[in-house]
């Protein structure tokens, strides 16, 4: 399988990313810079995380070329067309950056219309080689997509072992949009870290609760941006390239499937 998949735009994105929800901004650059520095080409911020001008500076120190690194941020808290043309120069100036790889809504809040047809201009102007959204479920993906002239490259849906978003997969696979998951590890949920099924299957492949859920999610083309402030588990996170899940395993796990949110949000 490749490490990237080909967005409806032909963009290419790693299918494995570093995500920062919660990590202070005073250590995010350093986590950023462990991140980069055991292989992750692809980060994941957001305007609501407050660590964006620490990226930005993680991706400047690190001294790897800008372009061999995927961005993503996500707009909070737009109220329409004007709003978010001012908010996405906001994120380039706290990235430091003249473009973003992708840019999501982060939530569908808002005249999320008229945002995203802001987005839209500014992916035509080249600040943006490619947009989407964030916890559009069914419903708010089907409205967006009948203004849309673009349709979104990406949905970044929670979804894990616990909630595997079956229905949304396919709705998303249907129009051509990434699923692309947050909280691939349940942020340790529901005794993710403990699973008995899990930590089964992965005994067989020497493999942790973590590669297995992440495994999971990866051999169904989801894109994943685990997150970790240690080095060891950021290593460990993108370690599942060695092992492959049989039918039965992959069977097991589907029946882990709560079909609901662990957090109550989306
Ligand atoms: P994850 O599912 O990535 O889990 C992170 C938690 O698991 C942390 O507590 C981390 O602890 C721990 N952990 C990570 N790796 C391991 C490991 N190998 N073994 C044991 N524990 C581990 O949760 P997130 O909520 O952070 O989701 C990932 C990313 O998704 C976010 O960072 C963000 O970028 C995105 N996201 C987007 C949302 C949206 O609304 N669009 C909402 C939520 C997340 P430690 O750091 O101590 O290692």
């Amino acid at each position: 399988m490749e490490n990237t998949v080909r967005l409806n735009n032909s963009v290419e994105m790693p299918r494995i990313g570093y995500g920062v929800y919660q990590i202070p901004s005073s250590i995010t650059e350093r986590c950023v810079r462990d991140a980069l520095s055991v292989g992750y080409r692809s980060l994941d911020t957001a305007q609501c995380y407050g660590n964006e001008h620490a990226v930005g500076k993680a991706v400047k120190a690190s001294g790897i070329p800008r372009e061999e690194i995927f961005v993503t941020t996500k707009l909070w808290g737009g109220r329409g067309y004007k709003d978010t043309v001012v908010s996405i120069d906001d994120s380039l100036t706290a990235l430091g950056m003249d473009y973003l790889d992708l840019l999501l809504i982060h939530e569908p809040t808002g005249d999320f219309h008229e945002i995203y047809r802001a987005m839209e201009d500014a992916h035509k102007a080249g600040k943006l080689r490619a947009i989407g959204v964030a916890n559009f479920l069914e419903k708010s993906y089907r409205s967006l997509l009948e203004t849309a002239r673009i349709v979104p490259a990406v949905d970044q849906i929670e979804t894990h072992v616990f909630r595997q978003q079956k229905a949304m997969k396919t709705l998303l696979a249907d129009h051509g949009t990434i699923h692309e998951s947050w909280s691939p590890l349940a942020c340790g949920q529901n005794g993710f870290f403990r699973n008995p099924v899990l930590k089964e299957i992965g005994n067989r492949y020497g493999k942790s609760n973590a590669q297995v859920g992440l495994r999971f999610l990866y051999q169904q083309g989801i894109v994943i941006i685990p997150k970790s402030t240690h080095l060891e588990r950021m290593k460990e996170n993108m370690d599942i390239l060695d092992f492959e899940l049989t039918q039965e395993e992959m069977a097991r796990i589907k029946a882990l499937d709560l079909d609901r949110s662990m957090f109550g949000w989306w």
